[in-house]
């Protein structure tokens, strides 16, 4: 039996550099709060928790006073930052530059858009932590679609100008824009009305959907490892199965099972984003040893 782990799977550089932070810190004084799980993947949520990485929720963060607390790569929207002030908590920011940038656009097309009446739609998965940094820039007033049928939430009269979180497929993102100038000709009669449309997908999720359609096909069988909490590694996992019928969705090498392979079959093993290297090669390991 062959079996290959994808080159191009594993942490993106935003998370690289979250968890390279975290450990820093972790050397100094061996505990460290960070706000929400650092990545979507429980295994190395795990790893770093023996490290003293403690993992605290949105509210427990509130209560917290004159300590040190992380911020993960998904970024925060401005309350957190003001309540951290308030509650003298020093903030080590590890929010992904690509985000903290999205957020920036974000801030500004809301400021510039509210005097015309317009709307900041963002793509994206509601309640995500990335979303609902984003949102906070919009006051919490901008509008989350992320079906057809959210559209019914927008005013097609009204100017748009439109976001995706970071991790959406750049096709999904494409299918909606569609769908909107669609409905803009069907409500308004016309298409004309101010419709700004912002590329904000991540490149280093973007590209992967490329290399993995064609990493999905060379395998008669493909392991896909990925937190269940991961967006990025759904869109990623659809990419896999829509190549090939015999990918599988696994979270720990416990959820393997000896039937799903034959003898001669040629194993593809790749990952989201968040999906560290050391599981994938855990993984393979667990394959040769079924
Ligand atoms: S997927 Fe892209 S935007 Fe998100 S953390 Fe990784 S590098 Fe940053």
């Amino acid at each position: 039996m062959n079996i290959e782990i994808d080159r191009n799977s594993g942490f993106c550089f935003g998370v690289v550099k979250a968890i390279e932070i975290a450990e820093k810190e972790l050397k100094k004084s061996n505990s460290l709060y960070c706000l929400g799980d650092i990545v979507h993947n429980d295994a190395e949520v795990k790893r770093l928790k023996k490290k003293g990485l403690k993992t605290i929720s949105h509210n427990e963060f509130k209560t917290l006073k004159n300590t040190k607390v992380l911020l993960r790569a998904h970024g925060e929207p401005p309350e957190t930052y003001e309540i951290a002030k308030q509650n003298n908590i020093e903030l080590i920011d590890a929010s992904c530059p690509i985000v903290l940038n999205l957020q920036k656009k974000i801030d500004k097309a809301y400021h510039d858009f509210s005097s015309a009446e317009g709307q900041i739609v963002i793509f994206g998965k509601e309640g995500h932590a990335e979303v609902i940094g984003l949102l906070g820039h919009t006051g919490n007033r901008g509008i989350v679609i992320s079906e057809e049928k959210d559209l019914d939430k927008i005013d097609f009269s009204k100017p748009i100008n439109i976001f995706s979180q970071t991790t959406k497929s750049r096709n999904s993102y494409h299918n909606i824009i569609e769908k909107i100038k669609e409905r803009m000709l069907k409500e308004v009669g016309n298409d004309e009305i101010n419709f700004i449309i912002n590329d904000s997908t991540c490149r280093a999720v973007s590209n992967r959907d490329v290399f993995l359609k064609d990493f999905a096909k060379i395998h008669d069988i493909i392991i896909f490892v990925s937190g269940r909490k991961s967006s990025n590694g759904k869109v990623l996992y659809e990419v896999c199965k829509n190549q090939n019928d015999r990918s599988y969705f696994v979270s720990e090498t416990e959820e393997l099972r000896k039937e799903w392979f034959k003898e001669s079959d040629s194993v593809g093993i790749c990952g989201a984003t968040s999906t560290p290297t050391w599981l994938m090669k855990k993984v393979k390991n667990a394959i040769e040893n079924l």
